[in-house]
């Protein structure tokens, strides 16, 4: 702290720009994005001061249109990881020392240039790597971001502010010291903001960081970086690495100074990754803090009195926005019988209304799914539903990836509860629904809470205000955010804090104070201002 209690500005959430048509937000966003979809671009990786470029390099192409060159990232070999963990950690000394309004300074200057200047950048950047719409790359990778940063200063202050008790003789004091050692984030393919995230938190906190993103995000990865350098992040705080995903994180989790891991991704990879912590424990200098974000498979529960129209709206912006690729959106719904055929009416008619193809159209409400593999996965399962008697296509269905991986927004309808489709995370645009008997209401509540292995995102419809409570109580651990007539996803920084227990993670709740405090290692100090002299206690005085 430097000669003063500052205090930071008060964060507020970065206003959504519209992007209708007309407006000059979506002219100067479409010309950025031409103007990138010409160029190549050549991604190295980011160690210290040094931007390396290993000459063995992976290409990049637009999941819409997979035969277009967007250029090429390089990767690591085990040298270059062990050169970012080394950078790491000689900015380490510097970075922890440094006062904190000046960490506070750096991330709230990459909040402003990303909500200013590099807004068009970031956005057509995720729109062209990641195939997202306009607005689906507007609430992510600009304001999403922005408000990771602005609030995530904000609840450092507080942090801060949080002081134990002291008496007049003795000033009792806690210092927030980032980890001994190096974070190492590691980050998803979906969300931009959350790739700039993972590495932010734990570097605004006083901490050093190699940063992993996903191989399917290094293009709008690229964009992050230049900001965090423009934004004053010192060289080794944030060091960007790409290469073979085990191998890194090997090299990374078998480190003396291995101090945190900082993930969100698959169920899967997460338990590997901690399991590997656990097998090196007796190798590190601390318990290294362990924070992940994981899978889901996020449920719609319409009770009879709901309206239908709602429930269909919350189906079809829930599960298909982002083609379903988002960790929150609705992949299982249960519909009442009564209700059932003029859902079913409302979602057909949404679903036949999409306009899918690239977000180059802004008319297109879906575009294409990451890569080959998950495109695969998802026509695997929907063939799979079309063979299978306990399964029918309500509407969608057909995939086509000669151009882009394109997968037709799908309904599928089953009449087993405990279906696959029903239970295990595909991550597209597919969502399985199962009708029941509206007096059955109260028994589909414990197969909600028991069919999976997640607790991630949930939504009820209900206008009954007795069955509202019930059924929250009655899911109190089905999901760690939970809705109530609303859509499951979307959450808000600062308003809805994100993240689940069970398999879908450590519930520590991304862009919240909460999560800020996994990154710190509090010392405490008791000045005493008239120290004792005798050891003597008054109750060994003699008579
Ligand atoms: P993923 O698990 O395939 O990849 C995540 C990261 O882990 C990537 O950087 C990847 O390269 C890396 N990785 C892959 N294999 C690894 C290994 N063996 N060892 C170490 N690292 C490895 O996930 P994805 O496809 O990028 O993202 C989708 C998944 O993320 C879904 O399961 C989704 O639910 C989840 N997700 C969760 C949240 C949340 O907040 N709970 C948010 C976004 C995404």
């Amino acid at each position: 702290m430097g000669k003063g209690v500052f205090q930071v500005p008060r964060a507020i959430n970065e206003p959504v720009k519209t992007y209708a048509p007309g407006t000059p937000e979506r002219e100067a966003v479409l010309s950025t994005y031409k103007q990138m979809y010409k160029q190549k671009v050549e991604v190295p990786l980011y160690i210290g001061s040094e931007e390396i470029k290993t000459g063995n390099t992976a290409s990049m192409h637009p999941p819409h249109d997979h035969k277009h060159d967007l250029g090429v990232y390089h990767l690591a070999s085990k040298k270059e990881i062990d050169q970012a963990i080394a950078s790491a950690l000689e900015a380490k000394e510097q970075w922890g020392k440094l006062s904190w309004e000046h960490r506070a300074s750096i991330f709230l200057k990459a909040a402003e240039l990303i909500a200013g200047p590099y807004r068009n950048k970031i956005n057509a950047a995720t729109m062209i790597g990641q195939s997202k719409n306009i607005f689906q790359a507007e609430i992510d990778s600009a304001c999403e971001l922005v408000d990771f940063l602005r609030f995530n200063v904000q609840y450092m202050t507080e942090i801060y502010q949080v002081q134990p008790e002291s008496n007049s003789d003795a000033w009792n004091r806690l210092e927030y010291r980032g980890l001994e050692g190096f974070v190492y984030a590691i980050s998803p393919f979906n969300f931009t903001a959350i790739a700039g995230n993972l590495p932010a938190s734990p570097a605004l906190m006083g901490n050093v960081v190699v940063w992993k993103p996903s191989a399917a995000q290094v293009y709008s990865a690229q964009v992050i970086m230049e900001v965090f350098k423009e934004a004053g992040v010192p060289d080794g705080v944030i060091n960007m690495v790409m290469g073979d995903a085990k191998m890194i994180t090997d090299t990374v989790l078998e480190h003396r100074d291995f101090a945190g891991v900082h993930f969100t991704g698959s169920t899967d990879v997460f338990k590997s990754i901690w399991e590997k912590i656990g097998k090196n424990i007796h190798n590190y200098r601390s318990y290294p803090r362990i924070v992940g974000e994981t899978g889901g498979k996020d449920f719609i529960f319409a009770h009879p009195s709901a309206n239908p129209q709602e429930v269909a709206t919350s189906i079809s912006r829930g599960a298909f926005e982002f083609q379903g690729q988002k960790c929150s959106a609705a992949s299982r719904a249960y519909i009442p019988a009564s209700m059932w055929e003029e859902v079913k009416e409302l979602v057909i008619k949404d679903v036949k209304s999409f306009k899918m193809g690239s977000p180059e159209d802004m008319s297109n409400f879906i575009t294409a799914v990451i890569h080959e593999s998950s495109f695969d996965k998802l026509a695997r399962y929907i063939d799979q539903a079309k063979e299978d008697k306990d399964a029918e296509i309500i509407v969608g269905g057909n995939y086509d990836k000669s151009k882009g991986y394109f997968i037709e927004p799908t309904v599928i309808k089953t009449s087993n509860p405990t279906y696959s489709t029903m239970c295990t995370e595909l991550f597209g645009p597919v969502i399985t629904i199962y009708v029941y008997e509206d007096q059955e209401w109260k028994d589909i509540l414990p197969l909600i809470d028991n069919s999976t292995e997640y607790a991630l995102t949930g939504a009820i419809f209900s206008r009954d205000r007795y069955a509202i409570e019930y059924a929250t109580k009655a899911l109190e651990n089905a999901a760690g955010n939970f809705y109530i007539n609303d859509k499951p996803t979307g959450a808000v920084v600062g308003q809805q804090p994100f993240g689940g227990a069970r398999g879908s993670g450590t519930n520590d709740k991304a862009g919240s104070v909460l999560n800020l405090y996994r990154w710190v290692s509090p010392r405490t100090i008791k000045e005493t201002f008239v120290p004792a002299k005798n050891y003597r206690y008054p109750f060994l005085g003699e008579k």
